[in-house]
């Protein structure tokens, strides 16, 4: 039996002073209907809990850890920092360096203001693209994530082209209006909004590769036929890399793809496990941010020199083999979570973008919220429970995807793809 009185204790004692026990509510474990595990210290591809159970992890601190958990060269890097000064409020060096090798690595960045959190990041590339359009309207996709801010927390409207939801007490309907949201990879449905109000639409919003619902994969030609119909109708192209930023590829989605968005929102990679987030784009949009232009953004501690120097270590370790390396771990990990669910008549479907890896239990293709949504999401939070007493650390839940570093080694994925084995033979037999 798996030990995990202290992880236990430890919760009990956490929801009494913080909402539902967590600063972030996937941690609490809901979707997967138990107790969350209390971490106590990470090295390399391993996680050990406070009870001294360790895991192989696939989360990753849910995908900044590229480079696996407390890389030397990072911590070194790191600690010498805060030895010279955690904070100044001034500007750094440091962000120079880290906008720059951003800016040599995302195909369609020419400056990047630093924020400190994805969710900030889409925030601001809303405000600019209205700003700079002169429109409100956002059109973004159904099941895609782009953190927590008003204009984002939206639910589709009944039908195709109605207004938005809010999808959060507390979000002013007023606000959810101006938001559209359409299936993903629906293109068709994208051009009918277009037709509708495109000349009020200020900009589109998507995951190159959407990382919130599970991992789903663009269409050939969906993105293709974003970037047409935002240009022809003037507005902003906004693609959200938080998750598949350096991830996806060398050169984040938008290099792997080929496609040209005005701005980019950065998050996780970019800042190598410390808060750090970024909003990038053509010269002529970015300049528009103050105090160059007009429109507002500021933050404490924004591009705070320790955060910098992680992203900093982080990306400039990172070459273009790795993503050679993540693909071979990738095809192994697939190879055996296959075999095993096809032997254990486990119902399974894989969809994959570098090393950010989907596994479904639904037989159905995923190409959409509505098809992710077929799975099934019981037998999930037995996998989930029973792969964690193997000691492999999956996502808590069906909508996220699995994540490798260079931490990994095929022994991981071979001891993992026997954890499958064993799990799923358990299932089979219920
Ligand atoms: N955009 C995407 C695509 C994300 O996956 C996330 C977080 N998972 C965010 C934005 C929000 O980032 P943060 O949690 O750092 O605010």
């Amino acid at each position: 039996m798996h030990l995990n009185d202290k992880s236990v204790k430890a919760f009990k004692e956490a929801v009494n002073v913080m909402p539902g026990g967590v600063n972030s509510p996937v941690r609490a474990f809901k979707s997967v209907n138990t107790d969350p595990i209390f971490m106590e210290s990470g090295k390399g591809a391993i996680l050990k809990d406070i009870d001294g159970n360790e895991y192989i992890d696939y989360v990753l601190s849910w995908g900044p850890l590229i480079l696996g958990h407390s890389h030397p060269d990072v911590v070194k890097a790191i600690q010498a920092q805060a030895e010279k000064g955690s904070s100044f409020g001034a500007p750094t060096e440091l962000e120079t360096e880290l906008a720059q090798l951003v800016i040599d690595r995302v195909p369609s960045v020419e400056m990047v203001r630093f924020v400190s959190s994805g969710t900030e990041a889409t925030m601001a590339a809303l405000r600019l693209a209205r700003g700079y359009t002169g429109r409100d309207i956002i059109l973004k996709f159904e099941g895609s994530y782009h953190g927590h801010g008003d204009s984002l927390l939206i639910k589709a409207g009944s039908g195709v082209a109605t207004l938005g939801l809010p999808d959060s007490p507390g979000v002013p309907a007023d606000i959810a209006k101006n938001t559209m949201t359409v299936a993903y990879n629906d293109l068709e449905a994208v051009q009918v909004v277009f037709e509708k109000y495109g000349q009020n639409i200020a900009g589109v919003i998507v995951e190159p590769v959407a990382g919130n619902m599970g991992v789903v994969p663009p269409k050939p030609g969906f993105l293709e036929g974003l970037r047409k119909v935002t240009e022809e109708n003037g507005a902003i192209l906004i693609f959200d890399e938080v998750m598949t930023g350096f991830r996806v590829d060398y050169n984040c989605a938008q290099g792997y793809f080929g496609i040209d968005p005005d701005l980019t929102c950065l998050g996780k990679v970019v800042g190598g496990g410390l808060p750090v987030g970024a909003f990038a784009g053509k010269r002529e949009l970015m300049e528009k941010i103050a105090p160059a232009g007009p429109v507002y953004q500021a933050g404490t501690l924004s591009g705070n020199p320790l955060a910098m120097t992680a992203g900093i270590e982080t990306l400039s370790r990172l070459t273009p083999e790795n993503y050679e390396y993540f693909k071979k771990l990738g095809d192994q990990l697939e190879a055996g979570f296959r075999e095993a669910a096809t032997k254990y008549n486990i119902p399974h479907t894989v969809n994959r973008a570098g090393s950010m890896i989907g596994f479904f239990l639904t037989n159905e293709d995923v190409t959409d919220f509505a098809s992710a949504k077929t799975s099934d999401l019981e037998l999930f939070a037995e996998y989930f429970k029973l792969m964690a007493e193997e000691g492999v650390y999956l996502p808590p839940s069906q909508f996220e995807g699995l994540f490798l570093s260079t931490a990994h080694t095929e022994e991981h994925i071979a001891k993992t793809v026997d954890a499958f084995h064993n799990v799923f033979a358990k299932l089979a037999r219920k």
